[in-house]
């Protein structure tokens, strides 16, 4: 009640921030000594689990130390434990058929009719007769006006969903364009008809059984996977191809206009009467523990309410399996400097340079998240196990490979559109002459694949800042170029090594506005908020009890 009610109180927050904003000083070159220094071959790849992790985490742990920060894992720990379930298939397990309403079973080759996997809870999947619901996209969207379910009960049954989204011209706009929204990804509709009551998702794949791109795709069904921390737990996800459906659908009396309106925003999903599907698949499940490292700012007054900068740790490790032995006639390590020791050590440095600057009033935490290169999963198994609330968490800013360039106009990120952290940010940018951009590659569908996404999905407002190509000095011409070239030739591979040559000024640049936001988050009674157009807003809007 006190904050944001006096004018006086509001202009010296005003002032004082003005003065923190300058007070920071991010140094170029420590950022490049301690970048090359965790990507050194020593630290090899830092794949989870491996003494590239210890020692990863230990020296984070002792920087914190020297720093004079807290431990801000749970029961004042620096490190929270993450479980990561990795789940194989055992050949042989997988068995399917099913039936029409005239009771007639038939069985389907498991591999080339369909395919089956059991990764999630115990590994094990029987189920026996399950009704099936066809239903089109599988997606609810009020936020678009698409609703694919309608007002079928699915509880118990199994679900046949199309995948990816609408690319209708006629519905694209309802589908952010250019740029895939959420619900194209398989775990949005796993988690749509896991909230529904259904017992799994299969999908289906327009395609022949003899098709190439299907029996791809049932071959590397089999390998193994690694559950996220919070998936949806369903007994069974799998894959059709085009002959197994039409099976099914004359065998409901359904003809080839059951789907005909599937994609104009009009249908809406339709059981398969009499028809029902067994399976049978078991998995074996390897655990392996690995571990998010944070650190935290206590807030002066509001100490409950939450900043979080977040980067990933790890990267892949050494050779093709990850953990092969170092080679000694060719480079096998994969140092990972850009991706993501950058962005690691961009959050120990904003860490230092926060901590010192008046303590703010809100918390800060710094959380160097594990296993992002598996698929997102410190991060998912923070949001699964948030040491500090989520409703209560304002905002997470956070870091995956820094830009290695001089000054740039632009700032881009991943998801505008979204949220009103980009606002911000576009106001703070604007006071150095610079603008807010997209990420300019919607094919890339960047904004799911950072550890600001698990955030995202649990409704936290989050932002993830991209590199600009708009150089001040050779325009977009020579930066895009520039930047295509880099990510080209050393992405994910050996060769992102630290190099005595990297630009670094446009790091600086970033993570100065990203110390501005933070620090007038912190220091803010505000809580940024979705755009009314976001598919995560009416997630965050459950709790909006928690920040009155
Ligand atoms: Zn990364």
């Amino acid at each position: 009640m006190l904050r944001g009610v006096f004018g006086a109180a509001a202009a010296l927050a005003l002032v004082l921030s003005a003065g923190l904003a300058s007070a920071q000083d991010f140094s170029a070159e420590r950022l490049s000594q301690d970048i090359r220094h965790i990507s050194s071959d020593a630290f090899m790849g830092r794949y989870p689990g491996t003494e590239g992790e210890r020692m990863t985490l230990a020296w984070l742990q002792a920087q914190y130390e020297a720093i004079g920060l807290a431990p801000g894992g749970p029961d004042g720990q620096w490190l929270q434990p993450v479980e990561l379930k990795h789940y194989t298939p055992v050949a042989g397990s997988a068995s399917a058929s099913w039936a029409g309403p005239d009771g007639t079973v038939h069985s389907l080759t498991v591999g080339t009719d369909i395919v089956l996997r059991a990764a999630t809870n115990d590994g094990r999947a029987d189920i026996q007769n399950a009704g099936l619901v066809f239903a089109g996209y599988g997606i609810h969207a009020p936020e678009r006006d698409w609703d694919d379910y309608g007002d079928i009960d699915v509880t118990g049954r199994i679900v046949i969903v199309l995948p990816g989204e609408p690319t209708a011209e006629a519905v694209t706009d309802r589908f952010n364009g250019a740029y895939p929204t959420a619900y194209t990804n398989g775990w949005s509709k796993a988690d749509e008809a896991f909230r529904r009551g259904a017992v799994g998702v299969i999908t289906l794949i327009m395609a022949p059984a003899t098709d190439a791109g299907w029996l791809r795709t049932a071959q590397f069904n089999g390998r193994q996977r690694t559950l996220a921390p919070g998936a949806a737990d369903l007994e069974i996800s799998g894959g059709i191809n085009h002959d197994v459906a039409l099976a099914w659908a004359a065998a409901a009396g359904l003809g080839p206009d059951a789907m005909a309106d599937v994609a104009a925003g009009t249908f809406k999903a339709r059981s398969l009467d009499g028809v029902t599907l067994s399976v049978a698949v078991e998995e074996t499940i390897d655990t392996l523990v690995t571990h998010n490292l944070l650190a935290r700012i206590p807030g002066t007054t509001h100490p409950d309410e939450t900043i979080i900068y977040s980067a990933h740790w790890d990267h892949v490790g050494v050779g093709a399996d990850h953990v092969s032995p170092v080679s000694t006639t060719e480079d096998n390590i994969y140092n990972g400097a850009w991706d993501n020791a950058s962005g690691t050590i961009g959050i120990l440095e904003m860490a230092r340079q926060i901590a010192a600057a008046p303590r703010p009033e809100r918390s800060i935490v710094f959380a160097h998240m594990a296993a992002e290169e598996m698929g997102l999963l410190g991060s998912y198994g923070y949001v699964a196990n948030p040491v500090y609330p989520l409703e209560t968490t304002v905002a997470d800013i956070n870091i995956d490979m820094l830009p290695l360039s001089g000054p740039t106009r632009d700032i881009a990120i991943f998801g505008k559109g979204q949220n009103t952290l980009e606002d911000d940010l576009a106001v703070l940018a604007a006071a150095e002459g610079r603008v807010v951009t997209d990420d300019r590659q919607p094919e890339q569908g960047f904004y799911t694949r950072s550890d600001h996404f698990p955030f995202v999905r649990a409704g936290v407002p989050a932002l993830m800042t991209w590199h600009g190509v708009d150089w001040d000095e050779g325009g977009v011409e020579a930066g895009q170029a520039a930047w295509t070239a880099k990510f080209g030739a050393d992405y994910h591979r050996v060769s992102d090594e630290w190099s005595a040559d990297w630009d670094l000024r446009s790091a600086v640049e970033n993570l100065t506005l990203l110390y501005r936001l933070g620090l007038q988050l912190a220091n803010s009674a505000a809580w940024p908020t979705w755009k009314p157009t976001s598919e995560f807003g009416a997630n965050r809007a459950t709790s909006d009890g928690a920040r009155q």
